[in-house]
């Protein structure tokens, strides 16, 4: 049977194609892979898409991400008929993504200088497990499904260990988990015990406990689905699309997220282009990612604070050598990322070049805020009635950094995502605590 996606290199020098019934993820060059399609969808699909909102109890339709499922098909089913998508995609019950789409927030708008009906933010934190991770572990896991996979290995500066043991639970599956010690938010680590995970604390650093769960799936033969599995990706793809449904596929003109892992920009990037070669979008919207100044690998590559030359894509011969050079360099030095913002305390982003190719799709660019300014974006947001952690707290922090600048124009259409829920409300509390915190409002003692 000619199935309809294959695995691709993404490495314009090699491109070789991997069939999808079997767990690689990396190419034999050394580079991540793709999911292509050999289809061309059509864009009647975009009315499919908003009829399904009227779900009639059909979760695949209720469901944020299956919703569009014609876009993220590798399984190659009849799309239509509910007890193939039954058989063989993984929802929890409809869940993940459903809540989740630009919202207008105007004490937010007016921290970050922008328009009340211009800016809006998507609080992904929103999805069963409290962040977008859901999005792509729901893909992620039907890939495994297909694969008939008993045990999933991940490493996590939490949301997505949180999220792969919630989806691991609930297809009684295995989950390995593996978290820098005491540098996970403790609602993050709870989850993950909660949901019946295998929790391996590494001494060490994220970056640390990834290439030792990566060893694990190797030596072990686990099932990886951290964001290097490009399956996760495609599912995240769904972040945008509902960006695109709400604003009536009218792109806006920024699209902003936090910067950790790069999976979220990569896959961004990797949807933009998609939708741009299918003639569904006329505009492509300008990438930002906002690094915290703690962890910030890919603001001082990209804008040359490392070596005086920026790093770029470069049509697809992006200077390897020059990343390896910087984190040798880090590494000599003992110099780790060190964020309070933990879920993007990642000094070795593992999507690096997927989102170096977005940058360069998208005209993207890279900023950076530091704890204090990403402590009043999280504060601003919950002042608007909306829950969101100190990572996500950079999406706000660094528009208004951007605003004040004067590189977003204050009518600019811009999204934001919100990546994930408060998890640690320790932040919270000392931030109110403080009275000197631009939003804070400090407990009275009675
Ligand atoms: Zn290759």
């Amino acid at each position: 049977m000619l199935h309809p996606a294959s695995k691709k290199c993404f490495n314009v020098s090699c491109g070789l194609e991997y069939d999808l019934y079997n767990d690689i993820y990396l190419c034999s060059c050394g580079w991540l892979l793709d999911i292509v399609y050999k289809v061309r969808p059509s864009s009647n699909l975009i009315n499919t898409f908003f009829e399904r909102r009227n779900h009639g109890g059909n979760i695949y339709n209720e469901s944020g991400v299956w919703r569009f499922r014609d876009l993220i098909n590798f399984v190659g089913i009849d799309n239509e008929d509910f007890d193939s998508c039954a058989r063989v995609l993984v929802s929890l019950d409809g869940a993940e993504g459903r809540l989740s789409r630009p919202y207008k927030m105007t004490k937010a708008a007016e921290y970050a200088h922008m328009n009340h009906d211009t800016l809006f933010l998507q609080p992904e934190g929103y999805n069963p497990s409290g962040s977008f991770k859901d999005n792509g572990m729901a893909t992620a896991l039907t890939h495994a499904k297909m694969l008939k996979v008993k045990r999933l290995v991940c490493a996590s500066t939490g949301n997505t260990s949180a999220s792969a043991a919630m989806y691991a639970a609930n297809e009684d599956m295995e989950c390995d988990v593996y978290v820098p010690r005491g540098e996970i938010a403790p609602g993050k680590l709870g989850q993950a015990f909660q949901f019946g995970a295998q929790v391996m604390q590494v001494s060490g650093t994220f970056d640390d406990a990834l290439s030792i769960s990566l060893r694990n799936c190797r030596e072990g033969g686990g099932y990886t689905v951290n964001s290097v599995n490009p399956f996760r990706l495609e599912g995240q793809k769904t972040i945008v699309y509902r960006i695109m449904e709400y604003l009536d596929w009218n792109p806006p003109d920024w699209i902003v997220y936090p910067g950790g892992a790069l999976g979220n920009s990569s896959s961004c990037g990797k949807t933009l282009m998609e939708l741009y070669s299918w003639g569904w979008i006329k505009k492509i919207p300008r990438l930002v990612i906002a690094n915290s100044s703690g962890a910030n690998t890919l603001y001082e590559l990209v804008n040359g604070f490392f070596e005086g030359k920026k790093l770029t894509w470069n049509d697809g011969h992006p200077d390897l050598e020059m990343i390896k050079r910087y984190y040798s360099y880090r590494d000599s030095k003992g110099m780790f990322p060190k964020t309070a913002a933990t879920a993007i305390q990642i000094g070795k982003p593992a999507n690096i070049l997927k989102a170096l190719r977005a940058l360069d799709f998208t005209q993207g660019i890279v900023t950076q805020v530091n704890d204090k300014e990403m402590s009043d974006g999280m504060s601003i947001v919950g002042l608007n009635g909306f829950d969101c952690e100190m990572a996500s707290g950079s999406v706000p922090a660094g528009i208004r950094k951007l605003r004040d600048e004067e590189t977003i124009k204050k009518d600019d259409v811009v999204v934001g995502i919100l990546t994930g829920r408060q998890k640690d409300p320790r932040l919270s509390v000392q931030y109110h605590t403080e009275a000197s915190n631009m939003f804070a409002r400090p407990p009275r003692i009675e």
